[in-house]
């Protein structure tokens, strides 16, 4: 059996961002985790809002959250923990040598891997979006060999988003052997590959011809593995400073960035992280959670805490289950209310540009992120529930993720 003063239950960006905060205020804390969080498979960008009800771009995400009402997850946090959330998020990155760009009184226009644009609030400085403002000529940077990444597609994207630029594309030639005994090159093996500063040196010495003051190359999101920009600023010194990264299909490696500073810095602060374990169980007394199970193979650990953190996602990570005419939480087997008929559960037509009923279910809380039923009682009075387990809210129609898994991970702990 092991006790420590906060638990958290979920390895994603809402888990590791609250246990790094816990162990801030000098709390011992267990971080369980049956695997990894979305982080990885979406991007390190953190949108806060980007999109109101009516589908119109939010310009200050600040002043827009100030008008959400309950249930909205962020209308339970409050401006002053969303504004503080953000500022401890780009603290820490700070002092992890990993700087965030961005503030949360602007969204600005990220561009997408299909030469579009997308609001966003924060962004690493792979994404610098000011480039893209400044330069004149854009040049696609494709890699021979490289799956899921559509150079001409982007180039056709930005000649119709930006008619004023001047849009090429360019291949560089990677030092793989092909044939059918190999597999197919990731993004994520180029940018282990680029960690080497000969391979580095090549990739300028096939771009350099292009390179200007007002010429910015889009690379795909292959700029080094490691989340410490050593790459970025090797390609920028060479190329005129002019180096962004695109998000691509997933996986995307700048959010294995994030996802790995979060876990370096949560481990240097001395949260204990236990990988593959999956919490199935909880043990209380009255509405108070003494410790969560979790199983491997035939064997039951018990872990006891003050505090838990329940960090496990959406339908997505397993942290909720749906079923004909019902959702639950697996772990502490809270219901989720949900309409009875799962025909009312979606629009007929999945893109209709309109929020998702579906999108929005996950589970109910007081104003402290703590599990409350349908009649507002109190089901657990030490349990946080933070991120995408939240009910209340649609991150995708609304561009809100990764702003809402911060900020609900700073108001949780703030009250611990
Ligand atoms: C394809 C895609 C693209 C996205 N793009 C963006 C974007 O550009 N910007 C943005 O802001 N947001 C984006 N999002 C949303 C954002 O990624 C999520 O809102 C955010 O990552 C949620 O974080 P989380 O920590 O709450 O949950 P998750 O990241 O889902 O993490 C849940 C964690 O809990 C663990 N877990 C689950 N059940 C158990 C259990 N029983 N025991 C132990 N551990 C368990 C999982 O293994 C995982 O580690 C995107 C999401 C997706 C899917």
């Amino acid at each position: 059996m092991s006790k420590s003063d906060v638990v958290v239950i979920g390895g994603g960006i809402s888990g590791l961002f609250a246990a790094c905060l816990a162990a801030k205020k000098k709390k011992s804390v267990t971080l369980l985790s049956y695997g990894q969080g979305a982080l990885a498979v979406a991007g390190g960008i953190i949108d806060i809002f980007g999109y109101d009800q009516d589908g119109n771009m939010v310009k200050d995400p600040l002043e827009h959250i100030k008008t959400l009402a309950l249930p909205h997850p962020y209308a339970k946090i409050g401006v002053d923990h969303v504004k503080e959330a953000v500022d401890a998020f780009l603290n820490l990155c700070k002092e992890s040598n990993y700087p965030y760009l961005g503030n949360i009184r602007e969204n600005q226009l990220v561009p997408t891997a299909i030469g579009g644009f997308k609001p966003s609030c924060l962004t690493p400085m792979s994404i610098d979006t000011n480039l893209f403002k400044k330069c004149t000529k854009l040049v696609v940077v494709d890699f021979d060999l490289l799956k899921d990444f559509y150079a001409q597609l982007i180039a056709e994207g930005f000649s119709k988003t930006c008619p004023n630029k001047q849009i090429s594309t360019i291949t560089v030639k990677l030092p793989y052997e092909t044939g059918p005994h190999f597999r197919d090159v990731s993004a994520l093996d180029v940018a282990r590959l680029l960690e080497d500063d000969v391979s580095i040196l090549n990739v300028i010495e096939q771009l350099k011809s292009k390179a200007s003051a007002d010429t910015l190359f889009i690379f795909p999101p292959v700029i080094g593995e490691t989340p410490n920009n050593r790459v970025l600023n090797k390609l920028k010194q060479a190329l005129c400073g002019n180096v962004i990264e695109v998000s691509a299909i997933p996986p995307s490696v700048t959010g294995y960035r994030t996802d790995a500073m979060l876990v370096k810095i949560a481990k240097t602060l001395g949260v204990e992280i236990i990988e593959k374990a999956n919490v199935f169980s909880c043990v209380k007394e009255g509405t108070h959670c003494k410790k969560v199970l979790t199983q491997n193979y035939s064997h039951v650990y018990e872990y006891e805490a003050d505090e838990f953190i329940l960090a496990t996602g959406g339908i997505f990570g397993g942290g909720t289950v749906a079923q004909m005419s019902r959702m639950f939480e697996p772990i502490f087997n809270i219901e989720i209310d949900v309409p009875k008929d799962n025909q009312q559960w979606s629009y007929q037509y999945l893109f209709t540009g309109k929020p998702q009923p579906f999108a929005t279910y996950g589970i109910n809380t007081d104003e402290s992120l703590r599990p409350i039923d349908s009649n507002n009682q109190l089901l657990y009075d030490n349990v946080r529930v933070v991120g995408r387990a939240l009910g209340g809210y649609d991150f995708c129609y609304e561009k809100s993720g990764n702003g809402v898994a911060i900020c609900s991970a700073y108001h949780a702990i703030a009250q611990i």
